[in-house]
């Protein structure tokens, strides 16, 4: 068995007692890496490439412990010796390798490939800084690079290095592995991330801006950087051609080392596009596969056969489109081939709906991915109908049949282990760990509906996360918040779409009703969390409005015993594994048809939350599993929203003129919030969005979401009723393991060997 004491010792000539929590952090990073570089990794002859501009890995000492088999020892060991592993994991800093949702998946995806033993590594970029940190100043989000990178970290140099070409010189890229040990498995997996060993960061000035034309000195260091500028997309054109030109050279020089002659690779390698960030793979393979002197025809049935792309998104702004004039100027040697492309994609339809160069001579990226791979899939049941009868219906009759649907899911090591402990040893005791493998065992629950002592103890376990995210907020923002309260949460990337600005109004109308003198039942404390991209002005002045808001319901002693609005600092895989355990309200208010999937919304569920939320992304899903009883559902759904698209007929207007709605939206422009810090020019661009485009449809739902929340409120006071709802939505919410997407994936699309 393990003896920390003894590895301590070796390695810093003391005890555990005597060394401080950051000693024993990099000593149980060392211990943890030891172990799984101890593993061989799994390497079948065929093997998945899971590409993507992001993996939200989230800190790894922990899960990786819980998966290599060791936590329980570890802690025990460390508590023996008067040590918290708690405390010693706050000494990791989490990597910043992703943005949101789709990168969280990717990360999921990693464990559950790992963990069902499949043969299977991410590919991607080592940004050293990656996403932003957000820090609120003034009442506004500010940016400041998010340094990561310790000299001692999860990263492994490996010697694997290539050449990749640009119009006017040539990078030597370098490979750094982290290793992704499955669940209790033998062998391990890897995230591949390429980095350029000139990156430089003493070019970046003031917050996150730097010289956008050093690509020497830039390549890799930031996550999205700001593409609102010419620049700014010529270097995210930079960052993609980087990362697949590496992915591909290593997918070739890895199946070449199992014995590929080429002209069988489809056979040793299936890439996974995902989103369209990594589609210039496609060119790229064609270009490397003739030069290793195949043919054009064959290389192009070659790739054709090992490519697949996950489409995450129906907002057009997200659809990837890079100007020819571009792509001329960062890789001249790739425009042939993507013009032969979209020549030989005309021969079989010439359509602006399915072309790939279109008629202002920009490259539609997901059009490329669908002419030229085998699959293409929708990440929920919603979506992948959406893409396939309205969004990319051209597509769908040109090839039914590369359309399929992957709902998306979590894992439940990290969202449910790992987040919630206390939550899963009892699950443990009432009916066994079959679920730690087999999600679907969660179902067993529903024999224990009306359970009184298991009601009773879902109650103080959540009181206990609460108080623990209590703890955590007192100390990282300073903020007091009411465990005894009903706690509502909204946490995502902020974008119109998800509707944060919904919430918002009916944070107004609660506080209006409270002045009004309606006391409700009992306090609500609202969370927000979630960063803005830098650009994204409607965004930014979304969290201005929460933060001075905030400070109105504070300093107001009518209310502020009633309510309190807390909005998280840097939203985070660490930040979300403390709230969504103390989480009681779910908001998913999405506008119907926008949301693909979401993964939110599963790990809420999965944690005892019930969802207040739209008919859309996996909600719908939800809905069906859990029935009409065990969730709030409102809204207009997705047809309607998508006719009113269609006939250009929503009129906000019409219901800013409600007198349910109008004093709500006016109050964003109040003496009140002015007067509370708000700066006039965002409050009034926020309120005239609201009023006279509101593209979102905002206002369309609001009303039914007022009601829907205060009922939901209301039954929060029957805690049996409201008890058996959240035992019926941890009890489905096994559907939603990423270990089932995984394996339909595999089914499906990737037909890898176990
Ligand atoms: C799960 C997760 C997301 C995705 O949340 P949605 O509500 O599905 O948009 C984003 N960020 C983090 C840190 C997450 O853990």
């Amino acid at each position: 068995m393990i003896n920390l004491q003894n590895f301590v010792q070796t390695m810093y000539a003391k005890r555990i007692e005597d060394c401080s929590d950051q000693e024993l952090y990099y000593a149980l990073l060392a211990f943890t890496k030891q172990r799984s570089e101890a593993k061989c990794t799994n390497d079948q002859k065929k093997k998945v490439y899971y590409i993507s501009a992001e993996f939200l890995i989230g800190k790894l000492l922990s899960n990786n412990l819980i998966n290599l088999g060791l936590y329980d020892e570890v802690k025990h060991q460390l508590a023996e010796a008067g040590k918290d592993l708690i405390a010693i994991e706050e000494m990791e800093m989490e990597p910043s390798l992703g943005n949101g949702g789709l990168g969280r998946l990717a990360a999921c995806f990693l464990d559950s490939i790992a963990s069902l033993g499949l043969s299977g590594d991410g590919v991607g970029l080592n940004y050293h800084f990656g996403l932003f940190r957000q820090l609120f100043q003034y009442h506004q989000q500010s940016a400041v690079p998010n340094e990561w990178i310790t000299p001692r970290s999860w990263l492994t140099e490996s010697p694997i290095s290539y050449q990749v070409p640009f119009a006017n010189f040539t990078l030597t890229s370098k490979l750094y592995d982290i290793d992704v040990p499955g669940y209790k498995t033998e062998k391990k997996n890897r995230l591949r991330l390429f980095d350029l060993a000139s990156v430089d960061d003493n070019i970046i000035d003031d917050g996150i801006d730097f010289d956008m034309d050093d690509i020497f000195r830039n390549l890799t260091l930031f996550l999205y950087p700001d593409d609102s500028t010419d620049q700014g997309k010529i270097l995210r054109i930079f960052q993609q051609y980087f990362m697949v030109s590496n992915a591909a050279q290593l997918l070739i020089d890895e199946a070449v080392a199992k014995g590929s002659t080429i002209h069988d690779l489809a056979d040793y390698a299936v890439v996974q596009i995902n989103d369209t960030h990594p589609s210039l793979v496609i060119p790229e393979l064609i270009r490397l596969l003739e030069l290793r002197g195949i043919a054009f025809d064959e290389a192009v049935e070659i790739v054709k056969s090992m490519t697949a792309y996950t489409n995450h998104t129906i907002l057009s702004e997200a659809l990837e489109k890079w100007p020819l004039e571009f792509l001329n100027k960062v890789v001249p040697h790739l425009v042939p081939f993507i013009e032969e492309l979209d020549r030989r994609a005309k021969e079989i339809e010439n359509n602006p709906a399915v072309n790939i160069i279109d008629e202002h001579g920009r490259v539609h990226m997901a059009h490329m991915d669908i002419h030229y791979g085998y699959s293409i899939n929708g990440v929920a049941a919603l979506h992948t109908e959406i893409l396939k009868s309205s969004e990319l219906k051209a597509f769908y009759d040109l090839y039914p049949d590369k359309f399929n649907n992957k709902t998306n899911g979590i894992t439940f090591r990290r969202w449910l282990m790992h987040a919630n402990p206390r939550l899963a040893h009892y699950l443990d005791d009432l009916i066994g760990r079959d679920y730690h493998r087999r999600a679907e065992a969660l179902e067993d629950l529903l024999a224990h509906k009306d359970d009184a002592a298991f009601k009773q103890e879902l109650e103080k376990i959540k009181h206990h996360n609460k108080r623990k995210l209590q703890r955590h907020i007192a100390k990282t923002q300073g903020v007091e918040v009411n465990p005894d309260s009903i706690f509502d949460v909204q946490i995502k990337r902020m974008h119109e779409y998800k509707r944060q600005q919904m919430n918002v109004l009916y944070v107004i109308h609660k506080y209006l009703d409270i002045k009004a003198g309606n006391i409700p039942a009992r306090p609500l404390t609202v969370f927000f969390g979630g960063k803005a991209a830098p650009a994204y002005t409607i965004a930014q002045d979304i969290i201005h409005l929460i933060l001075v808001l905030s400070q109105v319901i504070q300093h107001d002693p009518e209310v502020s015993p009633h309510l309190q609005l807390v909005m998280i600092e840097n939203y985070n895989v660490t930040e979300a594994s403390f709230i969504i355990p103390a989480a009681d309200i779910s908001e998913q208010i999405s506008l119907a048809s926008k949301e693909a999937s979401g993964t939110g919304n599963m790990k809420f569920m999965l944690n005892g939350a019930l969802t207040i939320g739209t008919d859309d992304g996996a909600n719908v899903e939800i809905h069906e599993l859990v029935g009409d009883d065990n969730i709030y559902i409102f809204g207009q759904d997705s047809q309607t929203v998508i006719d009113y698209y269609a006939n250009g007929t929503y009129n906000p207007h019409h219901f800013y003129e409600k007198d349910a709605i109008r004093p709500l939206v006016d109050f964003i422009t109040s003496d009140v919030i002015r007067q509370a810090g708000g700066i006039d020019e965002r409050l009034w661009r926020l309120q005239d969005n609201l009023k006279h485009n509101d593209h979102f449809m905002t206002l369309l739902d609001l009303e039914e979401y007022i009601e829907t929340k205060e009922r939901m409120l209301a039954d929060y006071e029957d805690r049996d009723a409201w008890l058996e709802k959240v035992i019926v939505n941890i009890a489905k919410a096994g559907f939603f393991s990423s270990d089932r997407t995984i394996e339909q994936y595999n089914e499906d699309i990737w037909h890898l060997e176990k």
